[in-house]
């Protein structure tokens, strides 16, 4: 049985994509199949695992979406990237804001992406969807496709604040459309044990939510390398195997497959 993951937090810069990649790619070391879809039209899950010109790519996340709207009969395989590391990529581009108008005009709009993910979720053991900094259709659609959630927060206060309305939408979706997802858990993320701050944040956040909310024993510290591993392109775990960030990816792995 294949588990679909989505990565959300309408905040941006908390995480979601380099959580998406080192997660996805966590997985396939680990012999797992993984797909990872860019489900966000800035394309920063695509740029981060190479693809440096999403505007030059003909086949996309768009691709799919629309022949699923239009209902057109088409190999659901035909958009899928490989990354050397061992995961497969949906990828996306730009052209994706125009899916995002055309969800909301078609009758079912939020179970488009679903229907796309039926079509290959037997091909995977883990599909992770790496969602856009909002609350639109595109992630409406993602949770209406996920059986869980990740929450990536970064160790900040104002970040920490925004979950009530991504908790409140979540719980909507459970009810409306999706009754099979779950918040697999909050994960906290570019942590600074340099200063106390962290450590307040992360409590703040338990004492808030961890009554309700499993909140991931590993969380992921800061550090330049990491940021330097989605330039380049590859995951921490080439780009600095032994540092404490491919460390906590590696550790939040295990913890997500048990
Ligand atoms: P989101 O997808 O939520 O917008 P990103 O994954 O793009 O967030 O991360 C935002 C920025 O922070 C990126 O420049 C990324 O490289 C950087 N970053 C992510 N994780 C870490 C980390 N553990 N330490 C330092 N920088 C990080
Ligand atoms: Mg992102």
């Amino acid at each position: 049985m294949s588990r679909v993951i989505v990565c959300a937090n309408q905040k941006g810069g908390v995480a979601k994509t380099t959580t998406t990649v080192n997660l996805g790619i966590g997985l396939a070391k680990k012999g797992m199949r993984v797909l990872v879809i860019d489900n966000d039209p800035q394309s920063s899950l695509t740029v981060a695992l190479g693809f440096q010109n999403p505007s030059k790519l003909d086949y996309t996340m768009t691709t799919v979406l629309n022949h699923v709207i239009e209902e057109e009969d088409f190999d659901p395989r035909e958009c899928i990237l490989h990354h050397k590391e061992g995961v497969d990529l949906l990828p996306s581009n730009a052209t994706l804001n125009s899916v995002e108008t055309a969800l909301l005009n078609v009758m079912g709009g939020e179970t488009i992406l679903s229907e796309y993910i039926e079509m290959i979720r037997n091909d995977y053991d883990f599909i992770i969807i790496d969602c856009s900094p909002n609350l639109g259709m595109l992630t409406f659609n993602a949770l209406a496709a996920g059986d869980e959630a990740i929450i990536p927060v970064q160790a900040a206060y104002l970040p920490v604040k925004g979950l009530e309305l991504l908790l409140k939408t979540i719980s909507r979706i459970q009810r409306k459309v999706n009754k099979k997802l779950t918040i697999r858990g909050i994960l906290i993320t570019m942590v600074d044990y340099r200063t106390n701050y962290a450590k307040d944040i992360t409590d703040m956040v338990q004492k808030t939510y961890g009554n309700d909310i499993y909140m991931f024993e590993n969380v992921i510290p800061h550090s330049v390398r990491a940021a330097e591993a989605s330039a380049l392109g590859v995951s921490v775990y080439v780009h600095d195997p032994k540092g404490t960030v491919a460390a906590a990816y590696d550790a939040l792995t295990w913890e997500v497959m048990a």
